[in-house]
């Protein structure tokens, strides 16, 4: 469950966001000051969105809101506005937040902004996670699904991508024969050991400068196969 830290001083509005976010499937961390609520975020790292209450008793939401981006976190944050404040400096983004939502408001318009948002920061997270694995003269492209060896590209069939995949994202590990099958077929696939030997071979001939003494993806012998040179 995605983790949302609540902070609001004012215990009714506090329990109706808290009540409304955990209908809609999250789990709500609840403060009551903006100095509870930093302890909150340490204690709970996996926070993946703060909705901030401006007036606090001790410092103030946008005070928080900027020491959580200081702390180069990229969390969702929606700050809770009473009418009387200025949406200029809230939209202002002086503060890195997100988005905002005035008081009153209701419960369908408050799940609705965080659903929109934990939406948008899912979608961020996907296009900046890096599209490129590279190891010695190899690139794989994971979104075009492309291998290059010194700029070339290679031919390669499903199977043999999903295999180049799971061997740069772990360099250096020897692999089983059954986790490589399980990974690459999956779990559900009653395919022999042989068959990963059989793809292995074919996979060496299209990387390998010469497939009978691999130099990348080598044998560990009883064992299975390691990417490492
Ligand atoms: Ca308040």
């Amino acid at each position: 469950m995605k983790k949302i830290l609540v902070l609001e001083d004012e215990a009714n509005i506090r329990s109706f966001v808290v009540i409304n976010l955990r209908r809609s499937g999250y789990e709500p961390i609840e403060a009551e000051t903006g100095a509870m609520a930093l302890e909150k975020l340490k204690v709970n790292p996996d926070i993946c969105l703060a909705l901030l209450d401006v007036m606090l008793p001790d410092i103030d939401g946008f005070e928080v809101c900027r020491r959580i981006r200081a702390s180069g976190s990229k969390m969702g944050i929606i700050m809770l506005t009473a009418k009387s404040q200025e949406i200029d400096k809230v939209t202002g983004l002086m503060t890195g937040a997100d988005d905002y939502v005035t008081k009153p408001f209701s419960p369908a318009e408050l799940t609705a902004r965080v659903d929109a948002l934990i939406r948008r920061l899912g979608v961020d997270e996907d296009e900046r996670s890096t599209a490129e694995i590279s190891s010695g003269p190899f690139v794989l492209n994971t979104r075009n699904r492309t291998l290059e060896k010194n700029g070339q590209r290679l031919k390669l069939t499903q199977i043999e991508y999903l295999l180049m995949k799971l061997f740069m994202e772990n360099p250096g590990k020897a692999l089983s024969r059954e986790e490589i099958l399980t990974a690459v077929w999956g779990g559900d696939f009653s395919g022999e050991l042989k068959t990963v030997d059989v793809n292995i071979r074919r996979l060496r001939i299209k990387i390998e400068s010469d497939a009978t003494e691999p130099e990348y993806l080598t044998t560990v012998w009883g064992y299975g196969y390691k990417w490492g040179y």
